[in-house]
């Protein structure tokens, strides 16, 4: 089998490499106890004394390396920093390793760094080592990253995407699709008619006021494969069916837009500053309440129930259902 695209897309093509290739032939994938590779979480821990450190990794392939509202150093920090907070941990440092193209102009390589280091500000995480080469020419296609990030959370309190109850409510903390859609839209050539940019940010600030609030039981942030794929893998892992309100998903009007020119659903597309939870009812007001307090979850909205079952399925504002699937793959390579 020769490697395409579609297995680094985040879809089912990817899950299946994943266990048959990469899970397969390793053979210690936890230490004492904690979260490891078999969970396909978005990070791992271990356990220590009182604490768990949760670890987490992720290379950066994004092209282009500047794109509206943001670029690759600021997507490298947020993507990491994001799966360590979904993990319930308060994201504490990061590495960040760069394979550079020859003849790469050093002057972007600077606007990329600082732009690591605004990110890194946001949420007062530090970059405490790394790595640095250089690749020819017609070997490598710019830049990429691969960053790793560490967080520290009470020991028994990381938060895992295989833990939602029926009767919990469903959180996202803001418009699905943002990313992808500009993206996307930028590398057409829409630019000029759309002000839509991507919704790239850390968001640990988010999950900190949701814990203050209330009870989250399961988290993940829907990144590749976006919402879909989030919340289908969420269902999935947990043993239960999932039942959101289509009317009450938030969507920008500029992302429908897109979406409606370029055929693709903003429900499947990447998210880059997001947080999907499912929390218990009892608290999701609260919970809801303290999401909007921060800046990135201000448009957040509670946007349907776990359920008995397997599917997760859609209501629609007329009253019909409809099942909503996984991607198959991401339908946009290289956004993140
Ligand atoms: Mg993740």
């Amino acid at each position: 089998m020769k490697i395409k695209m579609s297995h680094g897309a985040g879809g089912e093509v990817m899950g299946k490499l994943i266990s048959e290739i990469i899970l397969k032939n390793i053979s210690k994938k936890s230490v004492n106890g904690g979260i490891g590779l078999d969970a396909l979480d978005d990070g791992g821990t271990i356990p220590l004394d009182n604490y768990e450190i949760v670890l987490t990794t992720d290379g950066h392939t994004i092209n282009p390396l500047f794109f509206p509202g943001g670029d690759i150093g600021r997507i490298s920090v947020a993507g990491t920093v994001n799966d360590v907070a979904v993990m319930g941990a308060k994201p504490i440092a990061i590495t960040n390793a760069m394979i550079i193209r020859e003849g790469f102009n050093s002057d972007d390589l600077e606007k990329i760094i600082k732009s690591m280091d605004e990110t890194c500000k946001e949420v007062d995480v530090a970059l405490i080592a790394g790595d640095t080469k250089v690749m020819e020419q017609d070997k490598l296609d710019g830049l990429v990253m691969a960053t790793t990030g560490l967080g520290i959370v009470e020991k028994g309190k990381a938060i895992k995407d295989s833990s939602l109850e029926i009767g919990d409510k469903i959180i996202i903390s803001g418009s699905v699709g943002d990313h992808g859609m500009s993206l996307m839209a930028f590398r057409e050539g829409f630019e000029f008619e759309t002000d839509l940019i991507s919704d790239v940010a850390p968001i640990w600030g988010i999950v900190e006021k949701a814990l203050k609030a209330g009870t989250i039981t399961a988290m993940k942030d829907p990144t590749r494969g976006g919402l879909s794929n989030a919340i289908n893998e969420m269902a999935k892992k947990s043993g239960c069916g999932v039942m959101l309100q289509d009317d009450l998903i938030p969507v920008k009007k500029e992302v429908k837009a897109v979406s409606d020119m370029l055929g693709v659903d903003p429900y499947e597309v990447a998210n880059e500053g997001k947080v999907l939870m499912g929390v218990t009812s009892e608290s999701a007001e609260q919970v809801l309440k303290g999401i909007r307090k921060n800046k990135y979850g201000r448009d957040a909205e509670i946007i349907g129930e776990v359920i008995e079952g397997k599917r997760v399925l859609v209501e629609t504002p007329v009253g019909g259902t409809r099942i909503l699937e996984a991607p198959i793959e991401d339908p946009v390579p290289r956004v993140c």
